[in-house]
């Protein structure tokens, strides 16, 4: 409600350092050229950038050497420089003037995965209060997409999964342990797909590919 109030009654920033721009909720050129958007040829499996195309499908050295327990994950930009900022700011300092954008941007990455999926789901799955706030940002991101892709989004759904086709939605992909932890939850409940999908990837220098 607060942050509906200012973003009416208050000049519109750039979501990221603060500067004045022409509309609420975007980035200034300077902050957008910083995102280091990833873009094909990826990696079918993890979603991470390669040098080259590869041939059908095309796989990181990675994907090749210890294959993820989920089927594919994308992210929208490396985890580096404005991304990283604009990431933290929404986990930690509860910044969400950007949902809206991000949103767009999970829709871009993810086409591929949401085009047939049943449901969207956020990580973790667990409900402890240690993860709650983190749950709480990822529920956000997958609420927000969900409205945009019309994919059904349910928060608590390993009991009625089976045979379904789920996106994990986060914000960051780390270590991808998170990722694995919950496709191994939801692929032991049933899923016949799990594919995740990130803002952000800290992508490996060395997951070149083969
Ligand atoms: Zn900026």
């Amino acid at each position: 409600m607060l942050g509906r109030l200012a973003d009416v009654l208050l000049p519109p920033v750039c979501i990221a350092c603060r500067t004045r721009i022409g509309s609420h909720g975007l980035l200034c050129g300077a902050c957008f050229a910083k995102i280091d958007f990833i873009a094909p040829p990826i990696c079918a499996r993890l979603g991470v950038p390669l040098p080259y195309e590869a041939g059908e499908p095309s796989l990181s050295a990675a994907a090749i050497a210890k294959p993820p327990v989920y089927d594919r994950a994308r992210a929208a930009a490396r985890y580096s420089s404005t991304m990283r900022e604009l990431v933290q700011s929404f986990k930690y300092r509860d910044r969400h003037e950007g949902l809206p954008l991000f949103a767009r941007w999970l829709l871009k990455a993810g086409a591929e995965l949401l085009a047939d999926a049943d449901l969207i789901v956020p990580v973790p799955l667990y409900r402890s209060r240690l993860w709650w706030r983190r749950f709480n940002q990822s529920a956000m991101l997958a609420h927000a997409v969900a409205r945009l892709s019309g994919t059904g989004v349910d928060c608590f759904v390993l009991r009625r999964v089976k045979g379904k086709k789920v996106v994990v939605v986060d914000d960051v992909i780390t270590t991808g342990a998170t990722a694995e932890a919950c496709a191994r939850a939801l692929k032991r409940a049933g899923a016949a797909r799990v594919d995740v999908l990130a803002l952000a990837r800290a992508v490996e220098p060395n997951s070149f590919v083969l």
